[in-house]
């Protein structure tokens, strides 16, 4: 059995399809979002942290960067840490002079998730999207365990393992992808940041990271071997490794608290042919997921879905598919710049492990590429735009 038919049917309450599903409401398109997890799920999940200022415009632009706005953090400057010593980038005064706003990914979906109910709108939690069909002019979703749903447009914002992207590349729609060889432990620490920057590591044993997230959670990463058990990793091992690969001896203490979570990510990274045909189009993840080593992807999730919005409004109120025809046109140069900084970031990051004569040169282009940063003020302008920019 099919429920009413809607204009735009989402998949999937994360950045993308709540920022969409707002937007869409604005603009005066009905939508229902599904969700396969419950709310508390969706709304605990910490990932995410730092919005570009692109991203900040967009919520600001339409009423969902109150919270953002109050008790965000503006953030301008890193530092980049190695045997050779430490330096600091002021990028926001380098480039487009722009700093990134720190406010926890899950704050941010809470928000979303608050006003888009405010709005009017529908989320369906607990409603796991199965097979997308196009019937003519309209598409059907299956829903494992509830009644189907029927939409003018179907919106992929499901993550890389979700059901829009398996529709769409059951279709022929080819993907281009990186695996990094790289794995990080991500550690989310109840404690306030140590540092006055977000901190990037570079040490023989691998790379550590620093980011703040609020005044007092803190977000560190190490890097690991792939295969990696979190169990593994103690909260004495996790803060000796982050000890020894800060250089705290040199550079000062961390400043410890209860570990509240670990996870291994792997850094991968892939980009989708084309984002969408027809009734069905993709946002955020789904339609290409980016190695967190340069902090892009929710960034990317807000680009699409504005853009997304745009094209499906005008499709659906003004019967103009423009929008749509161009979104892959539009979006998947924004996409790819992205890719090559995020591919760039994580060549200066990481590098490769061992002892043999290869290895050798990788960590040697590494350092090379490091005091590039250092000293040029070219370099630095390219690394602040690319950084901040979306
Ligand atoms: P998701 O957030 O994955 O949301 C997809 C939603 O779809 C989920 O709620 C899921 O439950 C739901 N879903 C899945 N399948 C189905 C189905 N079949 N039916 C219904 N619902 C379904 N990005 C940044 O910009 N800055 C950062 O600082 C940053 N740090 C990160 C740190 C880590 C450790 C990680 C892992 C990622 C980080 N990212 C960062 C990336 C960012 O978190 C993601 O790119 C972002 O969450 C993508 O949003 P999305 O809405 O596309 O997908």
């Amino acid at each position: 059995m099919a429920t009413a038919q809607v204009g735009v049917v989402i998949l999937g309450a994360g950045p993308a399809g709540l920022v969409l599903g707002n937007l869409l409401l604005d603009r005066g398109v009905d939508c229902v979002i599904i969700e396969r997890r419950d709310r508390a799920a969706v709304e605990g999940r910490a990932r995410a942290g730092f919005l570009a200022a692109h991203s900040v415009r967009v919520l600001t632009e339409h009423g969902l960067a109150d919270g953002l706005l109050a008790r965000g953090k503006t953030h301008a400057t890193c530092l980049f840490r190695s045997d050779r010593g430490e330096f600091t980038l002021d990028y926001g005064t380098l480039g487009h002079g722009e700093p990134h706003t720190v406010y926890p990914q899950r704050e941010l979906v809470r928000d979303l998730i608050a006003e888009y109910l405010r709005r009017g709108g529908e989320i369906r939690f607990g409603a796991e999207a199965g097979e997308v069909t196009e019937e003519g002019a309209a598409a059907r979703v299956r829903v494992r365990g509830g009644a189907d749903v029927t939409a003018r447009y179907v919106a992929g914002c499901d993550g890389h393992r979700g059901t829009g992207r398996a529709a769409l590349t059951a279709r022929g729609t080819r993907t281009a992808r990186r695996d990094h060889g790289v794995s990080w432990l991500a550690v989310l620490v109840a404690a306030p940041p140590s540092l006055a920057a977000v901190g990037y590591a570079l040490h023989e044993r691998g790379f550590a990271g620093h980011m703040a997230r609020t005044d007092t959670v803190t977000r560190y990463y190490l890097q690991c071997p792939r295969g990696t058990d979190p169990a593994d990793w103690n909260t004495d091992r996790i803060w000796t490794e982050l000890a020894t690969r800060l250089r705290t001896a040199r550079f000062g203490p961390l400043r410890h608290g209860p570990v509240l979570e670990k996870t291994v990510v792997d850094l991968r990274s892939d980009v989708l042919d084309s984002p969408g045909a027809g009734r069905l189009w993709l946002a955020g993840d789904a339609a290409g997921l980016i190695s967190p080593s340069a902090a892009k992807g929710a960034n990317l999730a807000v680009l699409q879905a504005e853009l997304l919005a745009r094209a499906l409004e005008a499709a659906l109120v003004h019967g103009d598919g423009t929008g749509l025809a161009r979104y892959a046109a539009d979006s998947l140069p924004r996409v790819w710049r992205a890719h090559e900084f995020s591919h760039w970031m994580s060549g200066l990051l990481h590098g490769p492990a061992g002892t043999d004569d290869e290895a050798r040169y990788g960590r040697r282009l590494q350092y090379a590429r490091l005091e590039s940063l250092r000293t040029s003020r070219a370099h630095q302008d390219f690394f602040a735009e690319n950084y901040t920019g979306i």
